[in-house]
């Protein structure tokens, strides 16, 4: 598998009034093709930041992005961001509308765009929904279709910011096995962003762990799949990646402490 991203020694700070906040500072790393990673670590320690500059949305302060080979500037269809919030979709189109909306405004998009609609809703189980417009769905069925539209303009690289937080639990391990079918199935590659160990362990073959905007350490995961939670290699494997955590983190998790510390350490 080749490099099809290369972060390289990015630093993110924040300058509001006379104040910086540093949200992150000094991250390298790099994502192989199809991989499936996610990042965590405690609110404040920057993992939004990353998601925004990978996306383009940030201009970075030091460091360079590159995606196969480009240079990351700008925001771009190649990169697709699917966020938490619930209301991604344009309200007033259905959801074959609205994915075949997006596929419009990216050029490569050719062919039946309705045909290629309805292949995306079906992927992520919505096909008997796509006449339906987004306030007559769950919370869980609007994130299938936020994914469905994502992946209808076939990005390189899909970047998700802790997209199922507000979803119950047991939509959540629904909405799980349909996102590892979809990866498989289309090759995407995936970087997470999410605070909770458990879904990280579930999704991702590499955990970057994440402290006070720095990058402490990456662990990879080698659970077989589909991940069975009640297995003691589940068990003890969550323990090193809490213990990892908890070590890098420490007790401190109020947002305003790490925001400070971090300001100083720049
Ligand atoms: P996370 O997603 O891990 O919760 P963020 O990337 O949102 O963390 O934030 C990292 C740090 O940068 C925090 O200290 C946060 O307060 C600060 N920060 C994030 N966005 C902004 C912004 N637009 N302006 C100023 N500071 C910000
Ligand atoms: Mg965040």
């Amino acid at each position: 598998m080749s490099e099809l991203l290369t972060v390289s020694n990015i630093t993110k700070v924040y300058e509001s009034g006379k104040r910086k906040v540093v949200g992150i500072q000094d991250i390298s790393f790099s994502v192989k093709k199809g991989e499936f990673i996610s990042v965590i670590g405690p609110s404040g320690c920057g993992k939004s930041t990353l998601l925004r500059c990978i996306a383009g949305f940030e201009k970075t302060n030091k460091g360079s992005i590159s995606l196969d080979g480009e240079k990351v500037k700008k925001p771009g269809p190649n990169r697709f961001m699917v966020f938490q919030g619930l209301d991604q979709l344009f309200p007033w189109l259905t959801l074959k509308e609205n994915i075949v909306f997006a596929m419009k405004v990216v050029e490569k998009s050719q062919g039946n765009l309705e045909r290629k609609a309805e292949y995306y809703l079906e992927l992520v189980g919505l096909e008997g929904f796509r006449d339906f417009y987004p306030y007559q769905l769950s919370g869980g069925m609007k994130q299938r279709a936020s994914i469905a539209r994502a992946l209808s303009v076939r990005p390189k690289l899909l970047l998700m910011d802790e997209p199922f937080g507000s979803l119950d639990a047991f939509t959540r391990r629904t909405i799980h096995q349909m996102l590892l079918k979809v990866w498989q199935k289309t090759g995407v590659t995936i970087i997470f962003v999410t605070h909770d160990m458990e879904e990280a362990i579930d999704l991702s073959d590499k955990i970057l762990i994440f402290s006070k905007g720095r990058l402490k350490g990456f662990i990879e995961n080698h659970l077989p799949r589909p991940r069975e939670r009640n297995i003691s290699a589940y068990r003890s494997f969550l323990l090193r990646v809490s213990n990892l955590l908890e070590e890098e983190t420490g007790s401190l998790d109020s947002e305003e402490l790490s925001a400070a510390e971090a300001t100083l350490a720049f």
